[in-house]
């Protein structure tokens, strides 16, 4: 356990904070200081909020003080992915067009981790929308991989990841659409966790792909990935494919006993077409098979015979239903206006101005694919193929508890690496079934390359079987896959 308030657990944290071993305000002032001073170099946040955090921390040790319980995540410091609002704070979804908007409401999550009383220190850089596997199509800066800073730290929710690995928060929050939390994770070393579709609420998350889209927790330890998963895991009547179903002891998973777990090994995953699974992701993926094994799990290899339709069924799906989610930022209903002689220049140069390349490319092919005509050859054949991609996960889970992958073909790559959207898309390859299907997911760090980047593993749990893909979670980091190994790239503690 580390002694530095900057790296404290969230589960020490709010021990401490609960016992008045440390005030909040003292707390929140640390790591806003260590923010400062880091965040220049690292680029994580768009925004802090420097006002509201202490605000709110004066109110958890006023509590304290009159013997009031504070709630579970009392003193936690939060940071928030820039696609989830803000109450009061800007949200920009990492695009020119939302620059300056200052939502009147908070996202359900946000807001369920204000009364628990997490200390929302800020809002983090993502790709424009979610779109993007590196944070680079930010149209704001770059964030940097906090183990290496001539890399990317993955993306789309880049700076939650890298602001969790670098201590400047104890955990964050994301979103995942195609693999947006679990690959940042993996690419910075942490913990992210994928819900079960239906799990978290979207209310007040800026859609990308409604039927993709989940909200997931980022932080040091599966528990705490664990802990803040239950903070805001629940039904959501402002959100009609939020499930009413009672929410498991997800903190409470992290036991690490795997002892007679059935994990399956699909062999897809293992062989891809492109051929592109790194040497060292392999061996650290082995590794961790062999450990497993020897914990008293069962290890089973099968099949996801549709595994390679993942990535051209998501880039079809997604970027429909973007092209229709992005239709309202007109510059009227939403969107920075520019200035134009009639309405039609108005919108053309609000969203020829306001959004980047890439959302571009992905508006044009969604509405290409949704045109009457093509719809069938396209838009409802990836809808088909999804339902292939469940029945595959469907069967495997006839056999087997929980689904091992590795979370990425390689480890973070270099600035500019990726250069093609092609490029950038192939590297999702492990992440995006998972979405398709609906199911929770997760990525744990498992080793080091030689070059010091971290590794991370995928687990893929049963639809609404968290708890068991949390407990697997736990087994694998009790492997001590990081050793007591820190990002060395930057903000060294
Ligand atoms: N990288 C994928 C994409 O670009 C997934 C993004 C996400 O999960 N938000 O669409």
């Amino acid at each position: 356990m580390s002694t530095s308030p900057e790296f404290w657990t969230v589960a020490d944290t709010a021990k401490r904070v609960a016992a008045g071993e440390i005030g909040a305000v003292r707390l929140v002032d640390t790591m806003l200081s260590r923010i400062t001073n880091v965040d220049r170099e690292l680029g994580a946040f768009l925004a802090t909020d420097g006002e509201g955090a202490r605000r709110d921390a004066a109110e958890i040790d006023r509590k304290r003080t009159a013997g009031q319980f504070a709630g579970p995540l009392a003193g936690v410091t939060i940071a928030l992915k820039d696609n989830l609002v803000t109450k009061g704070v800007a949200t920009t979804a990492g695009s020119k067009i939302l620059q300056g908007w200052i939502p009147p409401y908070d996202a359900t999550v946000v807001e369920k981790l204000r009364s628990a009383g997490a200390l929302i220190v800020g809002k983090t850089n993502l790709d424009e929308f979610g779109m993007g596997s590196s944070t680079e199509r930010s149209a704001y800066k770059k964030t940097r991989n906090p183990w290496d800073t001539s890399r990317v730290p993955g993306g789309s929710s880049g700076g939650s990841a890298a602001a969790v690995a670098a201590g400047l928060a104890a955990g964050s929050l994301g979103t995942d659409t195609g693999g947006s939390i679990r690959q940042p994770a993996a690419f910075c070393g942490v913990v992210g966790i994928k819900p079960t579709y239906g799990r978290v609420s979207r209310y007040g998350v800026i859609a990308f792909a409604s039927s993709l889209d989940q909200v997931g927790p980022i932080a040091r330890t599966v528990q705490d990935a664990a802990i803040l998963l239950q903070v805001i895991s629940g039904h959501d009547p402002r959100d009609s494919t939020s499930l009413d179903l009672p929410i498991p002891a997800f903190a409470e998973a992290a036991t690490g006993d795997v002892k007679g777990m059935k994990i399956g090994l699909p062999k897809e995953y293992f062989q891809p077409g492109s051929g592109s699974l790194d040497s060292e992701v392999r061996t650290a993926l082995e590794r961790t098979i062999k450990a497993l094994h020897d914990k008293g799990a069962t290890t089973v290899e099968v099949s996801l015979p549709h595994t390679s339709l993942a990535l051209p069924a998501y880039y079809i799906v997604a970027p429909a239903e973007a092209s229709s989610n992005l239709s309202r930022y007109d510059g009227i209903r939403y969107g920075k206006r520019a200035e134009a002689s009639d309405l039609l220049d108005l919108y053309c140069k609000s969203r020829g101005a306001g959004f980047g390349p890439e959302v571009k490319r992905r508006i044009m092919l969604g509405t290409y694919a949704l045109r009457s005509g093509y719809y069938d050859a396209y838009y409802k054949k990836a809808q088909q193929i999804r339902t292939l991609i469940k029945n595959d996960f469907d069967e495997a889970f006839t056999k087997v508890d929980v689904l091992l992958t590795p979370t990425t073909p390689t480890s973070a790559f270099r600035f500019n690496a990726r250069a093609t959207p092609l490029d950038m898309y192939l590297g999702d390859i492990f992440t995006l079934a998972c979405n398709l299907a609906g199911l929770p997911g997760m990525s744990v760090p498992v080793g080091l390359t030689a070059d010091g980047l971290p590794i991370g593993a995928q687990l893929i749990g049963k639809a609404l079987d968290e708890v068991t893909m949390i407990r697997a979670g736990s087994a694998i980091e009790a492997l001590g896959g990081l050793g007591d190994k820190r990002p060395s790239g930057i903000g060294g503690i």
